[in-house]
């Protein structure tokens, strides 16, 4: 064993692992990465199919990102935000607002007003980013709603993160139980499941199960009803959680066209906050490209920006927007959780009132993270990099196509650039696996034999590549999927 790998295994705890499998080999030490490729200390070469759990957006390496660092780190690396302003967290600031109030192409309007976001709280991951909107949402409410102990309404299975008040807002069973003492209660709502949904009267076919779904929207009217006897008992949600467009660590799971626009549009009527966890989806994951290029015969124009989050593709103008992931383009941890003019003016007042927002971190609007996040999102607008978007989805749309042939492959379901292929016993019934046989970890070690590296969710094998993906990486990512089942199952 390589001697790193040996001080790994002595020092070591790896998030989310079982550590006495992890001891049982030797773990893949990387050294470096350029584009889609990561290579180890062996030599050997991967490809990062899962942009290093869902935060690399423009590949390793890139030549524009690693010029703003080595820019930033000529003048500054950190100065604390208490007290200070510097100039990278200021810029990057205005344009993550710019980007996230441009309307998306052709949304639909809602009949209410909609919130316009202004503000940008920075911090430093996704749970941070969730825990901001959580607390901010939470005072907000109980200062200008007279509200006491504001409640919130979040989706079945979903997730927000790991500290304390981002599990409060999750509902994955299997993370939550731990820690069931330590949590504030937050009510849930059936979340869309196409594939495995009671109310869908389709029978199984060789296709994403949102296409060919027989059903009432039965899911909206679940949202409908909880809002409306919350309502009734007097205590109003003060705000409505969501990943818009697709769930992900609840196994990528994603929500058929118009659920979102209809469910955010009743909470919004109930008067609940909309709160947008789009640390997963936002920066372009959730595509939405080709509407603009098409509408300029493939030609991009600037005048018409490709949306860059998942919300914008639905017309949804939430209160609280969280970002993280993907903000540095995948480089450093940072994140940002936007709100509105109003949320910031109900912290306004003289000092002795103590209406401040009592929060921070010591890494809020660190200047690197914000270098690269400017430069990221100098990236996401060019012309190139839509382009690059649009070709690469459409790729692993037709590449993923040739993985219905297998009998334990029962849904394939994507949304821009995030797939998610659930493994299934038998498609033909949608028999699920035993979480305890290990098949998606079975088929990820044999992708990862393979040279193509991912992480499964439960029985869902996840294809989430960098923006800078070739098609013949994109190929060998789908074929190492699929000879990877073969060869489990074969
Ligand atoms: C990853 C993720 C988080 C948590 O982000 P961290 O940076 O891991 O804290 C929150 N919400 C969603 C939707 C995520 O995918």
């Amino acid at each position: 064993m390589h001697p790193i790998a040996r001080l790994d295994h002595a020092h070591v705890w790896h998030p989310f692992t079982q550590m006495r499998d992890w001891q049982k080999s030797e773990p893949i030490v990387i050294v470096d990465g350029h584009g889609a490729v990561l290579r180890d200390i062996h030599g050997k070469e991967y490809l990062d199919a899962n942009a290093s759990i869902w935060t690399n957006l423009h590949g390793h390496g890139h030549p524009t990102i690693n010029a703003a660092l080595r820019r930033q780190l000529g003048k500054v690396a950190h100065t604390s935000a208490l007290g200070l302003a510097n100039e990278p967290a200021s810029r990057l600031a205005a344009e993550l607002v710019k980007a996230a109030t441009a309307a998306g192409p052709g949304a639909p309007r809602s009949p209410l007003p909609a919130p316009h976001l202004e503000k940008v709280f920075f911090s430093d991951d996704g749970s941070t980013a969730m825990e901001v909107a959580l607390k901010l949402a939470h005072e907000f409410t109980r200062r200008t709603k007279g509200q006491k102990s504001p409640r919130f309404l979040g989706l079945e299975g979903a997730y927000h993160g790991d500290t304390v008040g981002a599990v409060s807002l999750g509902h994955i069973d299997l993370f939550h139980k731990a820690y069931a003492g330590l949590l504030f209660k937050t009510d849930a709502v059936m979340a869309p499941y196409c594939y495995r949904c009671p109310f869908n009267r389709a029978k199984p076919e060789r296709a994403d199960a949102r296409e060919y779904r027989r059903c009432g929207w039965e899911c909206v009217g679940k949202v409908e009803q909880k809002l409306a006897s919350a309502k009734k008992r007097g205590t109003p949600y003060a705000g409505f959680v969501f990943e818009p467009l697709m769930q992900g660590a609840a196994g990528m799971i994603p929500q058929p066209a118009g659920w979102l626009k209809r469910v955010t549009d009743l909470a919004h009527g109930h008067g609940a906050l909309l709160i947008a966890d789009e640390v997963m989806t936002g920066f372009g994951r959730t595509g939405g490209c080709r509407a603009v290029a098409q509408g300029k015969k493939g030609a991009v124009e600037k005048s018409s920006p490709a949306p860059l989050f998942a919300c914008q593709q639905e017309g949804v103008r939430p209160d609280f927007l969280a970002l993280a992931k993907g903000l540095t383009g995948g480089y450093l941890p940072m994140a940002a959780t936007l709100t509105t003019q109003d949320v910031f003016d109900a912290f306004l007042g003289e000092y002795e009132d103590f209406k401040t927002f009592f929060h921070g971190h010591s890494f809020t609007g660190n200047q690197l993270g914000a270098a690269a996040g400017l430069a990221s999102l100098g990236l996401l607008g060019s012309p190139r990099s839509v382009t690059a978007r649009e070709k690469l989805e459409a790729t692993l749309r037709s590449m993923t196509a040739s993985l219905w042939t297998s009998p334990h492959v029962g849904d394939v379901r994507q949304v821009g650039l995030v797939i998610g292929v659930e493994l299934v016993r038998d498609w033909k019934k949608r028999t699920p696996f035993d979480l305890r046989e290990k098949a998606g970890i079975r088929v990820c070690e044999a992708m990862g034999r393979r040279g193509v590296l991912t992480r499964p969710i439960g029985n869902v094998v996840v294809l989430m590549p960098p923006y800078c993906t070739t098609p013949a990486q994109a190929e060998r990512m789908v074929t190492a999927l699929r000879d990877s089942v073969d060869e489990v199952w074969g």
